[in-house]
């Protein structure tokens, strides 16, 4: 038996023997996750600096931060999650006790993927645990120190057999993938989320797809340029252009074009220095192949600013092209680099036009001070997430879900929503062997008359205040009573 094979058994009989399910079980090995971010917090924030070359407080701002929150979060609600959900009733089902109860799946397997290696593949593992699961953890071999460390030290503190870490790249992925699994979580390409999809159907194994892809930006001309270049070259910049979510290009009016590299180049200067290769705020790109796609991503463009690079340290300064083409090489996939395409537009509609020709977006961004346009854009546009006069931030409200739509994924988590993806919503309807007199109209013979009542007691609807659902007690104990009646009298 493989390694892979031999994790996912353990992983199973685990989970078979019932303890996951208990939700103080859950909430110890959540606490046990929490004393890991906080105990372990020097190794994680080494591995990811040798990674990616990300500093202490970028590490922690942008990595554990949000997970412990999500811990917290979790920590305080999962009780409440994990109890029945009353849900509202109709005429026929008034007697009775209705409700979702949220189980686990069983064991599932979560793939993680380099750019924010932590938050991508522990904050899954956080509702799986939450929601009752065993899962399979693999971290992206990409990132080879964090995957180093997830492997030796998070065992040290969680259920070795219920939530093993499993490391390895695309072979042992796939002898993973030839494992039958109660669902995938899988974060990174497009390109992979299929054949993820294509190994899970085999099982019929539901999946999330965590994907990417290129996120517009439209700024607006009615807007303060000032504040919205800064807020872009945040959201482009932070981890070098390696988010999913980072503005992929902007789209602007041609009289804007020239203002916004300037709004942007003082950006640049505030966030990097003038010098951003010595600066401790800017990353690296993760590797030499990364570094080549990107550098020949530029060749068709005209640099505005930035341009400069250094292959041995993985280095390329921010970049902002200008006059970009819908054609340029630059504009034919995700960029995920520290490259920013200024497309001049005719304007909103134009825009609109543009970013529904290509696949449906992770993020959307739109700056303008004018409601009208955020709405338009927000009607007339698909995306998984929409952000107006910002970028990133919504990533970090546990609130709202975040996932992908058409090509940018499927599914959604953070919060509340990881919790319900990895659990079967299970309908619950419980009635009492009594009042068989109601059920009469569903059984044969049927007739015209039954049919009639069927139809009421389905398709009627009340807003039932007190005093309403007073009368409606009263009216069906009228019925109720006739009822009894005639079955009486006709015996
Ligand atoms: P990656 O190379 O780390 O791959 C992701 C995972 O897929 C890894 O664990 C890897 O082992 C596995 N993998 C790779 N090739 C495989 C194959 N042929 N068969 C089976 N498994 C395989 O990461 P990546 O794909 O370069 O990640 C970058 C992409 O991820 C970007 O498109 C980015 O937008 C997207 N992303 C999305 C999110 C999100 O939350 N939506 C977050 C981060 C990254």
């Amino acid at each position: 038996m493989s390694r892979e094979e031999k994790a996912v058994t353990a992983a199973r009989l685990a989970f078979e023997t019932g303890r996951s399910k208990c939700v103080d079980y859950r909430i110890r090995q959540l606490k046990n996750l929490q004393r890991f971010l906080i105990e372990r917090r020097q190794d994680i924030c080494q591995a990811i600096k040798k990674d990616l070359n990300k500093s202490e407080v970028v590490c922690e701002l942008f990595e554990t931060l949000g997970l412990e929150e999500e811990l917290g979060l979790a920590i305080r609600k999962v009780k409440e999650w994990a109890a029945p959900r009353p849900v509202q009733k109709n005429l026929m089902t008034i007697a009775d006790t209705l409700y979702i109860k949220a189980e686990p799946l069983g064991v599932v397997l979560i793939i993680g993927a380099w750019n924010y290696p932590w938050a991508v593949t522990v904050q899954p593992l956080i509702g799986a645990i939450a929601a009752g699961n065993a899962a399979v953890v693999k971290p992206s071999e990409v990132c080879v120190h964090t995957a180093k460390v997830m492997e030796d030290l998070l065992p040290l503190y969680l259920d070795n057999e219920l939530y093993p870490v499993v490391t390895g790249g695309v072979p042992e992925t796939q002898k993973l993938l030839g494992q039958k699994f109660d669902h995938i979580f899988y974060t990174g390409n497009s390109a992979v989320g299929k054949l993820i999809m294509e190994a899970a159907a085999k099982n019929l194994t539901p999946v999330t797809l965590e994907l990417g892809g290129k996120s517009p930006c439209y700024i607006d001309s009615k807007c303060n340029l000032t504040i919205a270049c800064r807020r872009v070259a945040w959201g482009k910049f932070t981890n070098c252009g390696q988010t999913c979510i980072a503005p992929d290009y902007i789209l602007c009016e041609p009289a804007m074009q020239q203002i916004i590299i300037q709004e942007l180049h003082k950006a640049i200067k505030e966030f990097y220095t003038d010098d951003p290769k010595t600066c401790p705020d800017y990353g690296r790109i993760i590797n030499q192949r990364h570094f080549k796609r990107i550098m020949n991503m530029m060749q068709d463009s005209t640099i505005a600013l930035g341009g400069d690079n250094d292959e041995e340290d993985c280095f390329i300064a921010p970049t902002v092209l200008r006059d970009v083409k819908p054609d340029a090489k630059v504009m034919q996939e995700e960029i995920f680099g520290p490259l920013l395409p200024i497309l001049p537009i005719g304007g909103l509609d134009e825009a609109i036009r543009f970013i529904n020709k290509g696949e449906k977006p992770l993020a959307l961004y739109v700056f303008s001070n004018d409601k009208k346009v955020i709405q338009k854009m927000r009607d007339e546009t698909s995306s998984g997430g929409l952000l107006a006069n910002d970028c990133l931030v919504h990533y970090s409200v546990s609130s709202l879900p975040f996932g992908g739509v058409g090509n940018s994924g499927m599914g959604c988590y953070h919060g509340k929503h990881t919790f319900d993806q990895l659990s079967h919503l299970r309908a619950c309807l419980i009635k009492r062997l009594r009042l068989e007199a109601v059920n009469k109209m569903r059984y044969p013979p049927h007739t015209a008359k039954k049919l009639g009542l069927a139809r009421f007691f389905i398709l009627k609807k009340f807003n039932f205040g007190f005093i309403g659902y007073l009368l409606l007690f009263g009216a069906l104990a009228l019925l109720f009573a006739l009822l009894i009646q005639k079955c009486f009298f006709h015996r």
